[in-house]
């Protein structure tokens, strides 16, 4: 007989307390569960692992109730390591998550997706093409984490940061967002370290305090990408809602709030934002302020929405953009380039999955 829906629950989708009460349902102790899902976290996602004594017919009642909420459909490996995951959802849609090799030999760094789609419209991004389709659960965010912290176990790493930097927006999802982190972060379950943990933002204010106020302790990276609102707004349309001054502005609460560093995030497109003129006006910006500047490389996506082709700055470019904000003291580096020989920016592998599902 198959499975009904209502009899199948992913352990991700838990909290504690929960599975304390579905294990009293069964006739078995409450205290069972804290073990069950501290065995579920480390393992990367599976059921009762290991051979622990446990009390007759308990695992057997986990397997059955367990059904993934994200299911491997596609893996891209790139010549420098980096992994990147296309999970398909209960519902059929897919997200990505990409596991990013550290130069320890031991450590790897996790990026995972907050939406399916994005509603942001960011020009450069590939995620903005197919449009916002709908928010992601707290779960399915969790098991991203833990196919992730799998994929590291498995080449002999383990997974020590995480950033929400995939699709979507994470603080338009901040509630699901919170649950993720909490779980993820707790010593009981996900056992990460929120200081291991980055949220990304296109620089939504309200969403900066809102996180602030969820006192989560993670990092805040926000993605300013261009130091005056004209430039902001041809590139991000958030950026008409929300300047440039409001934003740091959100981002110095944080900071002090938080005590953790905000990272400010900057994919250099050539003959956009650039110009030595431009990381003048970035670092006028950031005088005074202890923000940590990271300077992206741009990963070609084709034609944008509004029909521009955006193209990576030459090296020489990158090199003087970087000069200009050291000579004025503000602390920043380049972000190594990932994957470069598969579809390394965030959306790309989905897409490219999703035209060939269309594909006569
Ligand atoms: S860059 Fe991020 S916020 Fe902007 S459209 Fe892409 S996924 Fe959305």
């Amino acid at each position: 007989m198959s499975r009904g829906a209502t009899d199948v629950r992913s352990l991700a989708s838990f909290a504690p307390d929960e599975l304390a009460a579905q294990l009293a349902d069964w006739g078995f102790k409450p205290g069972h569960a804290a073990r069950v899902l501290r065995g579920f976290y480390a393992s990367g996602g599976q059921v009762a692992p290991g051979q622990a004594p446990w009390p007759a017919g308990l695992a057997a009642k986990l397997r059955a109730l367990h059904a993934p909420l994200a299911t491997l459909a596609a893996r891209q490996v790139a010549e420098d390591l980096t992994t990147k995951l296309l999970l398909r959802l209960g519902d059929g849609r897919t997200v990505e998550s990409v596991l990013m090799p550290d130069y320890r030999p031991d450590r790897a760094a996790g990026c995972v997706s907050s939406q399916v789609g994005c509603a942001m419209g960011c020009d450069f991004c590939a995620t903005t093409k197919t449009g916002f389709e709908r928010n992601l659960t707290a779960g399915e965010m969790v098991e991203q984490f833990l196919a992730l912290r799998a994929e590291a176990g498995a080449v002999g790493r383990r997974l020590q940061t995480l950033v929400f930097m995939g699709m979507g927006e994470p603080l338009l999802n901040l509630d699901a967002v919170v649950v993720a982190v909490e779980r993820m972060a707790s010593n009981a379950l996900g056992a990460l370290g929120s200081r291991q943990i980055t949220v990304s933002t296109v620089g939504i204010v309200p969403g900066i305090d809102a996180l602030a106020a969820a006192r989560l302790g993670v990092h805040l990276a926000v993605s300013l990408h261009a130091p005056d609102d004209a430039t902001r707004a041809q590139l991000l349309p958030m950026g008409r809602r929300f300047g440039v001054g409001e934003i740091l502005a959100a981002a110095d609460r944080y900071q002090a709030s938080s005590g953790r560093p905000v990272t400010i995030q900057y994919c250099l497109l050539r003959e956009v934002n650039d110009s030595p003129a431009q990381a003048r006006q970035l670092a006028d910006l950031l005088r005074g302020r202890t923000m940590h500047v990271n300077l992206l490389r741009y990963n070609p996506t084709g034609l944008s929405l509004r029909g521009a082709t955006y193209a990576a700055s030459s090296d020489a470019a990158a090199g003087a953009f970087l000069a200009e904000l050291r000579a004025r003291r503000v602390v920043a580096h380049f972000r190594r380039p990932r994957g470069r020989d598969i579809d390394a920016a965030c959306g790309q592998l989905r897409r490219r999955a999703a035209l060939a599902a269309a594909a006569p």
